[in-house]
């Protein structure tokens, strides 16, 4: 029997989608904390529907545009923290309900938000409090504090208000100027947690130098590490890799790192439908996912993979 070409390439389509051989990474998706702050946040949009409040994160509450749009679906809107600080945003947020993010919040921020009747529910990561306290108990005790992270991060700047004076270092460079300066002071250091360790370390060697008996504090969070390791374990059994997760996600960006570092082919994508056409050319995929990327969308990646092209595809 003939069959027509159109029908042999569907054919031998099927026949690459049934051989492909799809490996989860051991350890991928959303993080405890993240996790946590999203089940939250969907309980506070039942209870404002009831109470017909307006719900709102303090910020965007997962560094992954799908997430955000589900939650926004569900009536719950980005209160943005800076114009919120500058006091902008007074009118919007009066009596509210306002979930507070893994990366936490200053306590200035909490304050206002209660003195407008706000309701606030504290979603903020147990880790992320672990070193808002550290940082608080430091200061206290009358240590000069650096924090090792990235001043403009959410979490960084709840830290600082509930450590007045502390320093934030970016890198090893601002590391040793500032322990060049406070030479003779009591110093401690602790880090903002999703830091890569190497960026810890050669900041906390910068401190070693020139401040021996200074206090260090590796606050990190495993999360990352954890989804790194898995990859390259992952890899190891797969021609190709997809990472999946927002590309505003910087945990999802260093995974992605990761991947490429491994030599095979990876892509990046935030959804099913940016899976390249190339991918299903391969016997073996290997599928991992950043902290802050939702179970729904790697199930979704991981069946148009078992299905074969989406629609739209990209090339
Ligand atoms: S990465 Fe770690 S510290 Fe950050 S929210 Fe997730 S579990 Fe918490």
């Amino acid at each position: 029997m003939l069959i027509p070409h159109k029908r042999l390439a569907e054919f031998s389509d099927s026949l690459y989608t049934a051989l492909m051989q799809i490996v989860r990474a051991q350890v991928l998706g959303m993080c405890m904390g993240v996790r946590r702050a999203e089940e939250k946040a969907k309980k506070a949009a039942g209870r404002a529907s009831e109470l017909s409040k307006p719900v709102f994160t303090y910020g965007p509450l997962i560094h992954n545009p799908q997430a955000v749009q589900a939650l926004e679906t569900l009536g719950v809107r980005v209160l943005e923290p800076e114009a919120f600080e500058r006091g902008e945003l007074d009118e919007q947020a009066k009596n509210s309900i306002v979930v507070i993010r893994a990366h936490g919040a200053p306590p200035e921020a909490l304050l206002r938000l209660e003195s407008l009747g706000v309701e606030v529910i504290d979603a903020t990561c147990p880790r992320v409090v672990k070193s808002q306290k550290k940082a608080a108990s430091l200061i206290e005790k009358g240590y000069s504090l650096a924090i090792a992270g990235d001043r403009s991060h959410g979490e960084v700047t709840g830290i600082l208000g509930y450590a007045p004076g502390a320093v934030v270092v970016q890198n090893a460079g601002e590391a040793k100027a500032l322990a060049k300066e406070w030479e003779r002071k009591p110093i401690a250091l602790i880090a903002q947690t999703t830091i890569k360790k190497s960026e810890y370390d050669a900041i906390a060697a910068e401190f070693e130098v020139y401040c021996p008996s200074f206090l260090a504090f590796d606050t990190l969070c495993p999360a990352t590490a954890e989804r790194q390791k898995a990859l390259k374990k992952m890899a190891e059994k797969v021609e190709a890799l997809v990472v999946v997760g927002g590309k505003n996600s910087a945990n999802t960006q260093r995974l992605f790192m990761a991947a490429k570092e491994t030599g095979k082919p990876a892509w990046h994508i935030e959804t099913a439908l940016e899976l390249p056409k190339a991918i299903f050319t391969y016997r073996s995929v290997g599928l991992t996912a950043g902290a802050s990327t939702p179970d729904s969308v790697v199930d979704d990646v991981e069946a148009t993979l078992m299905k074969g092209e989406p629609d739209g595809h990209a090339s």
